[in-house]
């Protein structure tokens, strides 16, 4: 249902932003020219499969650079899972995406439907699919270690809770995840029940002191292949001690890069600045993810963490790049929400993920439980829409020979 009833000013809520201020927000993105003559003949059919746009550090392909620290990318430890062509799902004929996309990427309106509202036995099937107990692998994975930073300097974007779902759904599928909570906060290690109070061995130590990543890494209970390393209040501290460290920009790329245990995905939960502790996930990381909300002011900001990601690309980390972004918190109420969502997706193209995740009681429950909304709620629509978001997620890697 769309309201009709907004109010003329802009100041108040529900003030309908016009198609053209949303344009202007992203008017603001900055678009590099720096890897437009990048030597097509030497990408490999994997980074050529890659979704990129032209001339933009989202989208764009690895560039093969030494890292000036000595640490490349290559340093990085490869797991032997094979890579493997996108795993047909059985249930596609029956299941609905959690907001249906339309034609010209637009998004339809039907999330006016409640959890309460589906068919029992969709939900339960739904919820089959994503706890997995046969153990069926419907998501690949990669052929290598996969780093990826999820930043975003707004907070309340749905960092965390992109994190903690795509990790758990990813390892309920085979993968084997570790989550880097590197936030002060400690909200992911809260998400994921996961230990972390004062003292206690954490990301603080591996930056601050050099402890391995192994020696602070907790197994996050009842989901066998997915590791926490949990962040504690002591976090708070880092960014004024790190200020003397040597390299401080690269002690979690070194952490990571140190971490030899086989592990197919690593997540780093950023915190809600662009600080040093979001630099060292700039640096350690191949991909950043943005999870960006569909409201307006979501947008704003959004080019300064872009002109960010392009200084630490020019400086510290040739290889990153902004591979995905994940529309969020999605109400299918409001017509800004559509506008937000088909705006990014005309700007970013095939970096935006099809699936969409819609503004849910159940997301935002299921941590006071210390769970993900995968185990809390499987058959609703949000625990669906970040299953769709991994499995994508997934398929992409997997399209681009594991590289991505
Ligand atoms: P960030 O890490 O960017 O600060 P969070 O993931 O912690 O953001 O999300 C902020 C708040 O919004 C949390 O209380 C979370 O439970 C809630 N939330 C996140 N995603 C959704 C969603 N799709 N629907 C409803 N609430 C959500
Ligand atoms: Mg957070």
């Amino acid at each position: 249902m769309v309201r009709e009833d907004r109010p003329a000013d802009p100041s108040q809520p529900g003030y309908d932003v016009s198609q053209q201020r949303i344009r202007q927000a992203l008017a603001e993105v900055p678009v590099s020219r720096e890897t437009e003559d990048l030597d097509d003949a030497a990408m490999t059919a994997g980074e050529r499969a890659r979704p990129r746009a032209s001339g933009t550090i989202y989208g764009t392909p690895r560039r093969p650079e030494p890292y000036e620290s000595g640490v490349s990318a290559d340093d990085m430890v490869d797991v032997s899972g094979s890579a493997s062509a996108p795993v047909p799902d059985p249930l596609a004929s029956e299941r609905t995406t959690a907001v249906p996309i339309q034609a010209g990427g637009s998004v339809s309106r039907e999330t006016e439907l409640d959890d309460d509202d589906l068919p029992l036995a969709m939900e339960a099937r739904r919820a089959v699919q994503i706890l997995n107990p046969s153990g069926a692998p419907l998501i690949p994975r990669p052929a290598r270690r996969r780093v990826m930073c999820i930043a975003n300097q707004k907070g309340g974007v749905g960092k965390t809770t992109t994190a903690v779902n795509l990790a758990v759904a990813l390892a309920l599928h085979g993968s084997r995840v570790m989550v880097i909570d590197l936030d002060p906060q400690g909200n992911a290690s809260t998400g994921l029940s996961v230990e972390h109070h004062s003292g206690l061995n954490s990301i603080y130590d591996c930056l601050t002191d050099g402890l391995p990543l192994s020696e602070a890494t907790q197994q996050v209970e009842g989901i066998p292949n997915l590791l926490c390393v949990p962040a504690t209040i002591d976090l708070a501290g880092a960014e004024i001690e790190m200020v003397s460290v040597v390299a401080r920009e690269s002690r979690l790329k070194r952490a990571i890069a140190a971490y030899e245990e086989p592990v197919d995905y690593v997540f780093i939960d950023c915190p809600p600045s662009l600080g040093l502790l979001t630099v060292n996930a700039l640096v350690a990381a191949e991909e950043v993810l943005i999870p960006i909300q569909c409201e307006y002011y979501a947008l704003e900001g959004l080019g300064q963490l872009l002109r960010n990601v392009e200084l630490v690309k020019a400086h510290l980390n040739p290889s990153v790049w902004i591979s995905t972004i994940l529309l969020t918190m999605y109400d299918g109420r409001t017509k800004l929400a559509d506008q937000v969502a088909q705006e990014v997706r005309e700007h970013f193209g095939d970096v935006v993920l099809d699936a969409v995740i819609p503004r849910s009681v159940r997301v935002s429950e299921a941590p006071g439980y210390g769970q993900s909304v995968m185990t809390y709620d499987p058959g609703s629509r949000g625990a669906t829409s970040y299953f769709d978001a991994a499995k994508q997620l997934a398929e992409r890697g997997a399209a681009a020979g594991g590289k991505a």
